[in-house]
């Protein structure tokens, strides 16, 4: 077999063998299929398409190309939570920390910036000395002895996925229901969860612009789960605008933490209660919905989930000075507040605009390997449906190059649209897939 063979066969769309995938996946992942072939490939795919078999197969592949965890024994019903990705997602900050707390522990396995969507990983590495490249043995470990542990990819779990999606975000091959779903799946499925609860984005800062889109890719997830003995339900979340207000990496990290200590915006809140919720019923935590939603709230309301995001962050040596004073976490040179040009009702907060603004300032990366600029990002203060009147605070832009600031200030007042009529405020939810 020859990689360009494989490659050739896909651009031509013709439906790959399960020993062709494998074949791909395993000569990339062992170093013997270079890049160009990989990125050529993953752009065959996103213009082609997979059939569900092939997509499922693909799945297996990335996640048997390294380890393949088995928590059992200190997790019997291990849960593990996946967003499709979105601007301003820092839900894992929040949702980790309750669920573990509640006595159901979370080792994630989290990924970082992927085009215009933050990572959870860059997020964390904005805390000075966090190690997010755990071995499998100390990912183990700390499971075990805190019960809570977010890591980067390792090399030895999913190893595939690793480099593809490094790849993806450079080469414009992220918005593929297939690659996104054998992506997030290999994940879940090579980090040994028993149950999966999957947050898929839909709207304009969502790889899925639709809702027709985002149900496909929930349902192609929730049936490979399936196929895979794991128990997988998918909820349809909105990412019309940004959740909560703050988007870049130090930023949502203070978010996510004003959140764990009683505070934050109301709309990430619930958000992250609901994922909790569903979370903690599928791993038998609670045997009504409104049981397990009363447990997140109660470890939010008594300081436990803010204490197991501490410990996280002391066992990965995380200077937690960091956390326990976010004025230290890094800043922006310029902080600048732009006032609202009109009065009105906000009619739209365009979070794919908002998102490449970020990703403009530094927030997110150009080319792989990239260093980012945790200290950049936005903050918006409004949210659709809100009546603001002229001069009242639209955004803050946080930013360290004048030029970017200015650029970044007209994708951001052209990302706010306005209407005299009322507005209805956007669901956070739409539909869920079980
Ligand atoms: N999250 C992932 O882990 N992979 C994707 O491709 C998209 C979002």
């Amino acid at each position: 077999m020859r990689a360009v063979d494989i490659i050739i066969k896909k651009r031509d769309q013709k439906e790959l063998t399960r020993e062709e995938i494998d074949f791909f996946i395993n000569g990339f992942t062992r170093g013997e299929i270079p890049d160009y072939q990989a990125s050529a490939w993953a752009m065959a795919i996103l213009l082609n398409g997979m059939s569900p078999r092939e997509t499922t197969d693909l799945t297996l592949a990335m996640a048997q190309s390294g380890e393949v965890l088995d928590l059992s024994r200190i997790v019997p019903n291990y849960v593990d939570k996946h967003s499709s990705g979105g601007i301003g997602d820092k839900t894992t900050l929040v949702v980790g920390p309750m669920v573990s707390a509640c006595g159901l522990p979370v080792g994630k396995m989290s990924g970082r910036g992927l085009g215009i969507s933050g990572g959870t990983i860059d997020k964390l590495e904005s805390i000075p000395g966090f190690c997010a490249n755990l071995t499998t043995e100390e990912f183990l470990g700390q499971l075990r002895t805190i019960g809570l542990v977010v890591t980067g990819q390792s090399t030895d779990l999913a190893p595939a996925d690793g480099k593809l999606y490094a790849l993806r975000d450079v080469t414009g091959t992220v918005q593929s229901i297939p690659l996104i779903a054998s992506s997030i799946m290999s994940k879940k499925i090579a980090g040994g969860a028993k149950a999966i609860v999957l947050d898929v984005k839909v709207g304009s800062g969502a790889f899925m612009k639709t809702l027709e889109d985002a149900k496909e890719l929930a349902t192609l997830m929730v049936d490979i789960g399936k196929l895979s003995e794991r128990k997988t339900l998918a909820l349809l979340s909105d990412m019309n605008q940004p959740l909560g207000f703050a988007v870049g990496n130090a930023l949502e990290l203070e978010e996510a933490i004003q959140v764990l200590q009683g505070e934050g915006p109301p709309d990430f809140i619930e958000h992250c209660l609901t994922i909790a919720e569903h979370m903690l019923m599928l791993g038998g935590k609670a045997t009504e919905n409104k049981e397990a939603r009363s447990m997140a709230k109660y470890v939010l309301a008594d300081g436990s989930a803010w204490d197991s995001f501490r410990k996280m962050v002391i066992a990965q040596k995380g200077d937690v000075n960091y956390i326990d004073n976010p004025s230290l976490l890094p800043k922006a040179r310029y902080v600048e507040s732009i006032l609202s040009p009109s009065t009105g009702y906000l009619s739209g907060i365009n979070a794919q605009m908002v998102g490449e603004a970020a990703v403009l300032l530094g927030a997110g990366r150009a080319k792989k390997g990239d260093a980012i600029d945790y200290a950049v990002g936005v903050e918006v203060h409004r949210k659709v449906g809100d009546y603001v009147k002229k001069d009242q605070p639209l955004f803050t832009i946080h930013a360290n190059d004048e030029n970017k600031l200015q650029q970044g200030c007209g994708l951001l007042l052209a990302a706010h649209t306005w209407s005299s009529q009322s507005v209805e405020p956007l669901p956070l939810f739409y539909e869920i897939i079980s």
